[in-house]
């Protein structure tokens, strides 16, 4: 009987070990499994933040990005510039030269903001043929030199798909916290009535929102502006508030 029990007992062991055997593989192949899946979901979720036709970031991951550097500008009370740019009279490039013409000259725009724009400066395609670019810790008068320079490199842009000499050219609008806005849509919004008027004063141009005076601003402009000051002057007397509370018992 002990034989016996020995011998069962060597068998049970010999399973046991096996199916230890068949364990180990299976975690192994999971293991891989799960490794082929983050990567896929890391693909995935750079596909969904990027645009596909000129690589650049897209307008989702743009709006994420810019909420997220203005609350860090603010918090650490450094200025932020924001440029939109506007490819001027696109539509006759397309009309002209075909659309897959067109889809070339995006192309070519996203590498140019690429090469151009690097040091913590972020760019991304806003819609259609208008662009963005985002440059932390840098105040207006940085941001329209880049911006001009950015300008000046587009002419470059024709000849280089083989297009007529200067076909391709934008129009620049530039705004900046804290000087235009206090926040990420207001600061969009200063951005684009500066592009607005560098449009209306003849494209191919650089415009900063400050720029602006009363009559080229749109009855929207005026509004939010009103809303800033007035947001500004309640800021003022709170601290006011703060300051009597604080040393006057
Ligand atoms: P403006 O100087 O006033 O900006 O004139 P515009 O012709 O650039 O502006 P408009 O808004 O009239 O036309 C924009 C054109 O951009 C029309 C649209 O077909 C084209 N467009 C938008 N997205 C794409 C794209 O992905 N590929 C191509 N080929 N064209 C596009
Ligand atoms: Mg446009
Ligand atoms: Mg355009």
């Amino acid at each position: 009987p002990i034989n016996e029990i020995g011998e069962n007992f060597n068998s049970l062991m010999l399973a046991v070990r096996e199916k230890e055997e068949l364990l180990a593989a299976a975690n192994g192949e999971l293991k891989d499994q799960y490794a082929e899946l983050e990567l896929l979901h890391k693909q995935a979720r750079e596909m969904a933040d990027t645009d596909l036709l000129t690589g650049l970031r897209n307008h989702a991951h743009f709006q994420h990005h810019l909420r997220w550097e203005v609350d860090r500008a603010l918090r650490q009370h450094q200025p932020l510039s924001l440029i939109m740019l506007d490819l001027d009279h696109f539509k006759i490039v397309n009309d002209r030269f075909g659309h897959q013409k067109g889809d070339e000259v995006l192309k070519r725009v996203g590498r140019l903001l690429r090469n151009e724009i690097h040091d913590g400066g972020y760019t991304a395609r806003y819609g259609g043929e208008e662009f963005i670019v985002v440059l932390p810790e840098t105040a207006s008068g940085a941001a329209l030199e880049a911006a001009d320079r950015l300008r000046m490199k587009m002419k470059e842009v024709s000849t280089d798909v083989g297009l007529p000499e200067s076909i391709v050219g934008g129009s620049f609008g530039v705004a900046d916290l804290p000087l235009c806005a206090n926040d990420a849509d207001s600061l969009i919004s200063a951005a684009d009535s500066a592009l607005l008027f560098a449009k209306r004063r003849g494209r191919d141009r650089v415009a900063y929102f400050r720029d602006l005076s009363g009559t080229e601003l749109e009855d929207g402009d005026i509004e939010r502006l009103q809303s800033r000051l007035e947001g500004a002057s309640l800021q003022t007397i709170r601290a006011l508030v703060e300051a009597v509370d604080s040393t006057d018992k």
